[in-house]
């Protein structure tokens, strides 16, 4: 099993159900409410330790109730936070709104925006410790190239998950050992209109695209296109498949990309099946099991 480290964002989800979305200058009465652990890198760190991987994790979080409460759990995962800074200001939050089947989403980074390139050299000792090093695009730009040239200077492999979608430098790319975007994060991360088909096959090994309920492709080092067909599962909540996918891929790492995938698929499959983005996630057994 692999040492995963993790660069990325904490937040916490506030949820309410409602039985419609408030016009402008509007109260309603809101039917429940909750709040959930997310942020990418907190849900894949959590989809990795799950399935035995030992997970370092580099984030922030804001000095406040939400921050130590999210802290807390992550290290009842097993998660190693030592490098996970408490900074001035409010923890990074997601204020979700469901009605009607439909929800509206406000998303405010806080902490996370204060994940440095200076919080990543103070950690490089995770970096020379780590077997793999997962990244996602809800903290700055900036640190996630310094992580990429990090990752380069201690000789890993940098996963990227580039979401949410945007436009990736060259030199960023260019230090990227494997990229896991939706087929719309690919597109836009590579700023092409080409067929998917053909941006896989320009980058051979190096990127796996996730396709919902379809599964995953991916061309292989051989120039042969894999489609690994999804699992078919009752789903009830796809939020967090695709953390659980790059989480279970950072840990199976070792195992080479075509086993790594299956396992992440497989994972990603069981998490619909289950509640909540980090509630779904299955641990090693239930995977074991799943896989027969
Ligand atoms: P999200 O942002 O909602 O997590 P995503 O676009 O990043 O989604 P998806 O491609 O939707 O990621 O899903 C990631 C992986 O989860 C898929 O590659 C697949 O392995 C698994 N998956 C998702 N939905 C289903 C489903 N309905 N049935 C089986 N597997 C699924």
């Amino acid at each position: 099993m692999s040492r995963v480290l993790l660069i990325g964002s904490i937040n916490m989800d506030l949820v309410v159900e409602a039985d419609s979305f408030p016009r402008q200058g509007e109260t309603l009465f809101g039917r429940r409410f909750a709040t959930y652990p997310g942020g990418k890198g907190a849900n894949q760190a959590v989809a990795a330790a799950r399935l035995g991987a030992e997970v370092s994790l580099i984030a922030c979080v804001g000095q406040d109730a939400f921050g130590a409460e999210l802290l807390a759990g992550l290290q009842a995962e097993g998660i190693d936070t030592r490098w996970v800074q408490q900074v001035a200001g409010a923890t990074g939050m997601a204020s979700i709104t469901l009605a009607g089947g439909d929800n509206a989403i406000m998303v405010v980074p806080g902490a996370n925006h204060a994940v440095s390139p200076a919080q990543l050299d103070a950690a490089e000792a995770a970096f020379a410790q780590a077997d793999v090093v997962l990244a996602q695009l809800e903290v700055p730009l900036a640190t996630v190239e310094h992580a990429a040239m990090l990752a380069a200077r201690h000789g890993k492999p940098f996963i990227l998950n580039p979401a949410p979608a945007q436009p990736l430098p060259a030199g960023l790319l260019q230090q990227v050992s494997l990229l896991t975007p939706n087929e719309y994060e690919l597109a836009v991360a590579l700023g092409s209109q080409q067929p998917w088909q053909q941006l896989l096959a320009s980058r051979p090994a190096g990127i796996v695209m996730t396709q919902g309920s379809l599964g995953a492709s991916y061309v292989d080092a051989d120039g042969v296109l894999r489609q690994v067909r999804g699992f078919p599962v009752m789903a009830v909540d796809s939020t967090g498949a695709g953390d659980t996918f790059n989480g279970a891929l950072a840990a199976f790492w070792s195992l080479g990309l075509a086993e790594a995938v299956r396992r992440a698929n497989a994972a990603a499959a069981l998490s619909v099946t289950r509640h909540g983005a980090q509630g779904g996630m299955p641990t090693l057994a239930a995977l074991q099991q799943f896989l027969g």
